[in-house]
């Protein structure tokens, strides 16, 4: 069985998921629910957007076999409370983990949750959420949880823009200043791979370039070891670049293996 859980709203994105379950194995469940206890900021719980009519329309389209529509009692019949928070220390103490205090105990509080009622053999997730697959990936082993993971490559518009239910909350002028998110990233990108390049420099370039477009705002761009999201050292790692930004109250996430 292969498990996709996500928040609605759904896009190619998450189809790729869809897809790629349905490629390894023979019963694909998908699971819809928007988690009250990963969203630090209420306006961006309150505003997220819900299209449950397509969404259905478009799991059936893809050949998903069962969709899990719970209600936020049958997830945490219990309520809210954790007996004991997850401690995940650094990896998700920076980057998301920084800039979203408490988003990767209450993302973890779920999927676990859900593992435990799905029981998949198999867990789908995105590399669009770079940071959240690999804490997951530390939750299955902390939780000695019997499912393997497997992360699916971004899916982006021709723009190069990655997919996102959020995009749907961006006007025109917005989408078009949302391209520099991954125009910065294959920037990055291409100076890495230049054997001069220094990787602080590529870094702040790529933060300078971001900030100093009217209209976005940039939380963090910042180069990491792609295994541990530790600052690397040297080129010959595996970096990855990570960046969220705010266009127009809306939170943007990206990133890209840069080597
Ligand atoms: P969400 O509904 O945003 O919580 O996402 C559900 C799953 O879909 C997560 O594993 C995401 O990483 C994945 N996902 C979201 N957007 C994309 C994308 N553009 N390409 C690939 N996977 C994605």
């Amino acid at each position: 069985m292969g498990f996709v859980p996500t928040m609605g709203a759904l896009h190619k994105g998450h189809i790729a998921l869809i897809n790629a379950s349905r490629k390894h194995c023979k019963l694909t469940v998908c699971s819809i629910f928007v988690n009250p206890t990963q969203f630090n900021d209420k306006s961006d719980f309150d505003n997220y957007p819900v299209t449950i009519d397509n969404d259905i329309k478009m799991l059936s389209l893809a050949g998903c076999d069962v969709l899990f529509l719970p209600s936020v009692k049958e997830v945490y019949p219990n309520g809210f409370e954790q007996k004991r928070p997850f401690n995940f220390g650094f990896i998700a103490n920076i980057l998301e983990g920084a800039f979203r205090p408490g988003h990767f105990n209450g993302m973890a509080q779920v999927v676990e949750r859900l593992l435990k009622i799905v029981k998949p053999d198999i867990l789908f997730m995105g590399q669009k959420d770079y940071q959240q697959q690999l804490i997951v990936g530390q939750l299955i082993k902390k939780m000695k949880i019997k499912t393997r993971l497997v992360m699916v490559p971004t899916i982006r518009e021709k723009s190069g823009l990655a997919m996102s239910s959020r995009n749907t909350r961006l006007d025109a002028a917005s989408l078009n200043l949302a391209v520099q998110i991954s125009k910065t990233l294959k920037s990055a990108k291409t100076q890495i791979n230049n054997p001069k390049a220094d990787i602080r420099d590529v870094q702040e370039k790529g933060f300078k370039k971001l900030s100093g477009l009217r209209g976005i705002e940039p939380e963090y761009f910042e180069i990491r070891n792609a295994k541990t999201l530790d600052v690397p050292k040297r080129k010959t790692e595996k970096l990855i670049g990570l960046t969220a930004v705010k266009i127009g109250g809306v939170r943007l996430i990206d990133n890209m293996e840069l080597n």
